[in-house]
């Protein structure tokens, strides 16, 4: 099934998790000043399904025996694998490259586990957890719910590991193991839409803690009895705010810390239990959740670097200095981003490893290509910087300084640039700079360098870990050019 935003909306209401926001608990998340942006966001991706030009979001799904979101459904063939990468590209364009945390997210992930659910889940954790990961996804499929998650544990003291903390259920651990299921307790660093999603999919990485009490991965609604999340203050405008702030009154997130305080999680919601040393396989080889999550953030960051670099255009050329060779080189940097980017999303299906279960996007090319965007992103906000100088700085205050005729008229002789009017030319700086100065962008960032953990400690990874088994092959280049080398005698 394929929910409408109305759908959503409704849910959330009656399901809401228990949030705190400056003191107090959440009455409606749906209304809130600081959710209730990305609750509509939310609803509209829902709603993006049943638009015209987006009818390829909806598919029929073997598996399930019904339509669901292209974002459920399982690649069989390239062709099909082209079709989902598509689909997210064109949710992605629609956000712009913003609001990483939309419902498809975790979808992905859903759909990843049940592919995997006989190979790895059931290979290793036995029948039961394999039932499990194939029950989420149906249930994923008929209800259409939002799932958020979360993974890291808190910034406590990151030079130990936290089983060794004064506390070592800061993280999230199992403290309890009873006939209906085990007891977790212990918190989550960040967990972007938490307030406002309908589940959660908790799986923590286990390489900074191999110890067997954090090594579980479960899915439970947001509102089970003890879970908790304390939200950030909302980035929303002021009332009426669009005009100033065109990215945050659209398409800010909400993040959370999650707590959860003896929460009781039923067997039939987990997925991986006690088996740490198993994660490296889920990550790297038989899953390939790494391969995976990096390519929806590829395609995520795809779309951003076609938004920003449509906007350096935009503002470079309304203030003549588009001509200037130097302004030129820093636009074609952000365009030979969005070029490799392009090149990295078909040569990932091109080069796709075709699975019996799943076909899955080549990983070299989607987890090299999303740990570039971790530079490359930051670096065409600042290119955006640079190039427009002094201009960024959004003068004049705000939509009201059109409303004073004194004012205006001061405003369209020395507001306009040659190539906008003084209105337009407000408006499209004002979105530059929800783009590279506002909160709200400032978030997004932080988001884009550290979303899926530290950047040098990804890039070190490219290295040790992403091409490990191609080391050889690159090696070779070298020593037969060495071997074929005289070796002079003394
Ligand atoms: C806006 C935003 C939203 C997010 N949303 C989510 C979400 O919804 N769900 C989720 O699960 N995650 C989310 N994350 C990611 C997550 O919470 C972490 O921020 C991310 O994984 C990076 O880890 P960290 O912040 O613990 O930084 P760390 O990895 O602890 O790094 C902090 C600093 O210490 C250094 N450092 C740490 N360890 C080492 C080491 N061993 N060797 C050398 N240097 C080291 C790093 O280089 C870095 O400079 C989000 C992050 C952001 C910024």
């Amino acid at each position: 099934m394929i929910r409408k935003g109305l759908d959503y909306l409704r849910n959330i209401r009656e399901h809401q998790p228990v949030t705190y926001y400056e003191g107090e608990v959440v009455k409606d998340v749906t209304e809130h000043p600081a959710f209730k942006i990305p609750v509509n966001t939310v609803a509209s991706y829902y709603d993006l399904h049943w638009r015209e030009e987006y009818k390829d979001l909806r598919v029929y799904n073997r598996d399930v025996g019904e339509e669901t979101s292209v974002t459920l459904v399982r690649p069989k063939s390239k062709e099909e694998l082209q079709r989902l990468g598509e689909g997210l590209i064109k949710i992605y364009d629609y956000y712009r490259g913003y609001f990483g945390r939309s419902p498809d997210y975790m979808n992905l992930w859903t759909m990843v586990f049940y592919a995997h659910a006989e190979d790895y889940f059931g290979k290793h954790f036995g029948s039961r957890f394999m039932e499990n990961a194939v029950e989420v996804y149906k249930e994923s499929t008929k209800r259409d719910h939002f799932y958020t998650h979360a993974i890291v544990a808190p910034m406590y003291d990151r030079s130990r590991p936290p089983s060794q903390w004064e506390d070592p259920f800061i993280q999230i651990g199992v403290t309890e193991e009873r006939p209906e299921g085990v007891v977790v307790r212990g918190a989550a660093m960040i967990c972007t839409a938490g307030p406002y999603a309908e589940m959660l999919w908790y799986l923590p990485n286990m390489r900074r803690d191999s110890d067997p009490k954090y090594a579980i991965y479960f899915s439970i609604p947001t509102d089970t009895k003890g879970v908790r999340f304390i939200a950030r203050r909302g980035f929303q405008p002021r009332e009426g705010g669009e005009f100033e702030y065109p990215i945050s009154s659209r398409l800010d997130e909400g993040d959370a810390i999650l707590v959860l305080d003896n929460v009781l999680v039923p067997w039939d919601r987990i997925i991986f239990y006690r088996k740490p040393e198993l994660i490296e396989d889920l990550m790297w080889h038989t899953v390939s959740l790494r391969g995976w999550f990096n390519w929806h953030f590829m395609i995520q960051h795809y779309s951003r670097l076609k938004f920003l670099a449509g906007l350096a255009m935009t503002v470079t050329e309304a203030a003549g200095t588009s001509s200037f060779i130097n302004v030129q080189e820093k636009i074609g940097e952000i365009l030979l981003y969005v070029a490799l980017n392009e090149a990295a999303f078909y040569g990932s299906i091109a080069r796709a490893q075709e699975l019996p279960n799943i076909v899955r996007p080549d990983p070299y090319m989607s987890i090299s290509a999303s740990h570039f965007n971790m530079k490359a992103v930051p670096r065409a906000n600042e290119i955006l910087r640079l190039i427009t100088a002094g201009a960024s700085i959004p003068i004049p205050a705000g939509a009201k300084d059109f409303t004073n005729p004194e004012e205006r008229a001061y405003l369209e002789k020395y507001m306009a640039m040659k190539g906008l009017d003084a209105l337009e030319r407000a408006k499209t700086f004002n979105l530059l700079w929800d783009v590279i100065g506002s909160e709200a962008g400032m978030r997004y960032e932080q988001y884009d360098r550290f979303s899926r953990g530290d950047p040098t400690i990804r890039w070190a990874q490219t290295y040790t870990e992403v091409f490990r088994d191609r080391k050889e092959q690159f090696v070779k280049l070298v020593k037969e050019i060495l071997d074929q080398m005289p070796n002079p005698k003394a």
